[in-house]
Formats: C-alpha cells, structure tokens, sequence
C-alpha cells in the first residue's frame, strides 16, 4: 500500500512538474490562457510566444514605455498594406479586454497558420491585405496596480498612489495609469469641456493639466499615426455597450453607422445614442472620430460588476460575441483602404517558356513599370522560397543561384551581390510583386516585353540551349518591339549566351554570374508546379 501510494505520489509530481513547460510546447496548444489574471508578465511572455510560433504573420514591438519602465507593447497580424487597430486596457481595471485581443491574435493566427477558416472567415485573404494592429495593454502601469497593488511600485511613491486612490490600500476600482491621469480622458478631442473632473491625480476621472501629456497617450498617437488603420477599436468594460459616434460629421454618419449596425448584431451591444455621447471627449474614439475621420468604435464588454475588474469567468461569453470582429472589421479596411488607393495597374499576361502562368494577377503594369508575382515564376523555375516575416524578406535558392529581396527596397542579393532594383518589391491586394527584371537578372532567363499588349514571355535558362523552339505565345504579336520602359541593367557580369536566330527580340538577357551554364539541360518545368 505504501509503496503504491508513494508510486503515485511520485507520477503526479512528475505530471505537475511537466505541465507548465508542455502548455505551449504541445502541438497545438494554446499560448494565451483566457482563466488566468492577465497580467503584464502574461503578456509580454505570450507575445514573445505567439510571434516565435508564428513568424511570417505576427510580429510585435515596443511603442513606449511608461514611467515604471513597462512596455506598451503593439502586436502586428498580417502582411497586407491596409491596416486596423484594436487595443485595450486603457482603463486599468479592464484587463479582461487584454486578453480578448490576444485571444484574436492567437486564434486568428492559428487558423492563418493551419490554412482554414475561421467562423466562415477566410483567415488567408484577409491578413493577406489587411495587417491588424494590435496594443492589448495601453496602460499596463495601471493594470499592474490593480491586480497586485503597491508591491509592484517603489516604497517612495506608496503615499502618494494612497492618496490618489482616497487613502485606501486596495487598489481594485483603480482605473488611471501610475500617475492618476486618466488615459482615455487625456486624448485631444473637446478635451477642455470635459466635466466631472477631477482635477487632481486620482484613482477615476482626472483629465490630467493638458491633453496629450501621458507617455501612453503620446505613444498611442505615436503610433495611430504611424500605422495609418482605417478602423480603430478601443475594448473597454463593462456594460455590453457601444459607442460608435462622437459629433461624427453629418457626412461620415451613415458610414460608421452600417458598422455600429453590424457590430451590434455581432455582439448583442446596444448603441450609446450620439447625442448621449456628444458630451464626453477626450476618449481614443473620440479623437479618432474626430482627427482622422474615420470610424472608430468603444465596445464595453461583460455585464456590470461595480467599481473592479470582470472576473475571468465572464470571458467565455464575451469572447463568443467579439470573437468575429477582428477579422469583420480587417475586411471592412481593407474596402475603405481600397477605395482610397485605386492605382492605374492594368493586368498582364505572363507566359513561361510559352506557357501562360495561370495566377490571380500574375503581372501588371502600373505607369509603364512591370511587376510580376515571384511566387509562380520563381516556383516553375524549381527555386525554392522562405518568406521571413520579421525582416520582409524572400530568399530564392534554385539551380541558377540564390536571390534574397525585401519588401519595399530597392536594393537586392543576387548570389551575395547587392543589386538595385528599378523600383522596390511591393504589395499589391496582399500578393508580393517584384520588377520582371529582377527575374530574368537573378535567373539568366530571357526577358520580353511586348509593347502593345504589356505582355512578358519569358524563356527559362534550361531552354537557352540548341534545340531550336518555335515559341508558342499565343496572343503575344509575332514582331515585338523594344522593351518601353526597361532599362539595361548598368553591369552585364557575363557575355549574352549565343542563341540560335532568335524570332523574338530578347527584351533583356541576364545571366547572373554563373548562372546559365550549370543548368540541368531539359528542365522544361511546368507553370503552377
Ligand atoms: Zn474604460
């Protein structure tokens, strides 16, 4: 008895000691634990987590750091050039909404990674041309007051966070940052009318001496205005409300009211009436409203609970009426952000030793410069490709050497060498496209160009040898012209291969240092291999 006992005594340390280490490292285990009190430890630990787990589509960053020296940490989903912003814990007390937004981080950004969909959402497209910001802890001084109190703060400073908080040591109701300011009453929207103020630091309501003077509020519009986000939502609690106007213009009414509509139906909130809310300000909302003209939204989730925090239990239910809204509201920015950035890119026809690369938008032409999708090329070429997500890059490693560019510079390697690009790698509807030119320069493959139709047919290094091809491009003119807008590059590293009498005007030949001769003859590859 005594030795079974102590058998199993021993098997449960050994399941209590390997649990926490296997929580993330299981396949498929989940990194942001919703049943724990989510601290700032939590956060920074869980987004280091999520980012090393999943490095092409989440990336994160400091944008600040509050007088405690805590980061204000931001959480990048996604590749595409629109953008939308989601935070939370502006307010102290309301953490649970810091763990909603990890919780669309982390869900999101499995279904991306697993290549499914998520509730009807196509993860894919959406992150593909919306990147969704995210800063789940805007004031993670006030945060950690309210979850452990004095202890997490220097001695010196204990009398006077006693005072702001009414000569009490329980710091539970707390919901301004370390100094008594208010962050969601500092921003620079009719802040001077604000009422029930109170104008000493303190634990609510104080609007601080001037709008904009807290670190996390600079960082906040620091950052907004980096980040450019079409939509902006700020999670609050509690209340099950939403506030989706503040003295909008008459002309952005119906605009941001078919979203607050859609938000509703979502989330089962009910809508603050504008006219209520027309006498608040100084809100992230409000100046987003206001400033850039453009929706933004104040969800208050969980029911009321008195002056604290939601518990951990109420999240369940939250989540289940918000778990949509990242991605609803990725896609409705991606609309507005296209509405704005409509280009003069015409479509073109790729074709690949004759055959046409049968691609979503395979190349066009915008103002006279090709741009080509690397992806189908390099992949019929027999290269192999590695997207890193931190540094935006692509490396391309085949028979004909290794190609390494990033997104949005000119300068690229071709076998080691730094090379500059007619024009930067770029993103359009959330596909990379490079200058054609950088193809035919990486791969020693023959470039042309049509003038009349844009066209770009070209021929793979493999082919460049006797056998004399009849070129097969069915819509491509028999007679050519010189290529419109591409120069010659400025350094030919080897002489042109001899090609037997060409039908068609090479519009450029390239090879790349040794490329060209070490080609395995034959290599006749099939597009969308
Ligand atoms: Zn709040």
């Amino acid at each position: 008895m005594k030795r079974v006992g102590m058998a199993l005594m021993a098997l449960i340390l050994v399941v209590l000691t390997l649990a926490p280490a296997g929580r993330s490292q299981a396949a498929g285990a989940s990194i942001v634990d919703p049943s724990v009190t989510y601290t700032y430890g939590v956060l920074t630990r869980d987004i280091r987590e999520l980012a090393a787990k999943y490095p092409d589509i989440v990336e994160y960053k400091s944008i600040g750091k509050t007088l405690y020296g805590r980061d204000i940490w931001a959480v990048g989903l996604g590749t595409g050039s629109a953008t939308v912003f989601f935070n939370g814990s502006h307010h102290a007390r309301e953490w649970l909404t810091t763990t909603l937004n990890m919780q669309m981080i982390e869900q999101y950004a499995a279904a991306y990674a697993e290549n499914r969909k998520f509730e009807g959402y196509d993860v894919r497209d959406i992150l593909s041309k919306t990147k969704i910001w995210f800063v789940p802890m805007v004031n993670p001084d006030g945060v950690t007051l309210q979850q452990t109190g004095l202890q997490s703060f220097p001695a010196s400073v204990h009398k006077a966070l006693i005072a702001m908080n009414d000569g009490s040591r329980n710091f539970k109701r707390w919901k301004a940052n370390a100094q008594g300011v208010d962050p969601n009453r500092q921003y620079d929207a009719n802040w001077e009318e604000l009422v029930n103020n109170y104008y000493y630091p303190h634990w609510m309501g104080h609007k601080g001496t001037a709008p904009m003077t807290t670190r996390e509020n600079k960082a906040m519009i620091a950052f907004t205005y980096e980040i450019d986000p079409e939509i902006a939502v700020s999670y609050h609690s509690a209340g099950r409300i939403l506030y989706w106007n503040f003295r909008t213009p008459a002309a952005n009414v119906a605009r941001d009211k078919r979203l607050a509509n859609i938000f509703t139906a979502f989330t089962g909130y009910s809508q603050v009436s504008p006219s209520y809310n027309s006498n608040g300000g100084g809100g992230y909302t409000d100046w987003f409203i206001q400033k850039l003209g453009r929706p933004a939204f104040t969800p208050e989730i969980g029911v009321k609970n008195g002056e604290t925090n939601l518990p951990v239990s109420a999240f369940g239910e939250e989540w289940r009426r918000n778990k949509k809204i990242g991605l609803w509201i990725a896609q409705e920015g991606y609309s507005l952000w296209a509405a704005k950035n409509k280009t003069t890119v015409k479509p073109v026809s790729v074709f690949l030793d004759g055959k046409r690369i049968d691609d979503d938008l395979a190349a066009f032409n915008e103002d006279g410069a090709t741009f080509v999708s690397y992806k189908p090329l390099l992949t019929s070429l027999g290269y192999k490709l590695k997207w890193e997500g931190a540094a935006k890059s692509v490396t391309a490693t085949g028979d004909y050497g290794t190609l390494r560019f990033t997104l949005g510079k000119k300068e690229a390697e071709i076998n080691g060498k730094t090379v500059t690009l007619t024009a930067a790698p770029r993103l359009y509807e959330g596909v990379i496209y490079v200058p054609v030119r950088l193809i035919s320069q990486a791969t020693g493959a023959i470039l042309t160009v049509y003038n009349d139709t844009g066209a770009v047919s070209i021929k793979s290094p493999a082919r460049v040898t006797p056998e004399p091809e009849v070129p097969t491009v069915p819509t491509v003119p028999t007679e050519p012209v010189e290529p419109p807008t591409e120069q010659p590059p400025a350094v030919v590293p080897t002489p042109e291969p001899s090609e037997p009498a060409q039908s068609e005007v090479p519009g450029e030949v390239q090879p790349s240092g040794s490329g060209g001769e070490d080609v395995v003859p034959g290599t006749v590859v099939q597009p969308g291999a």
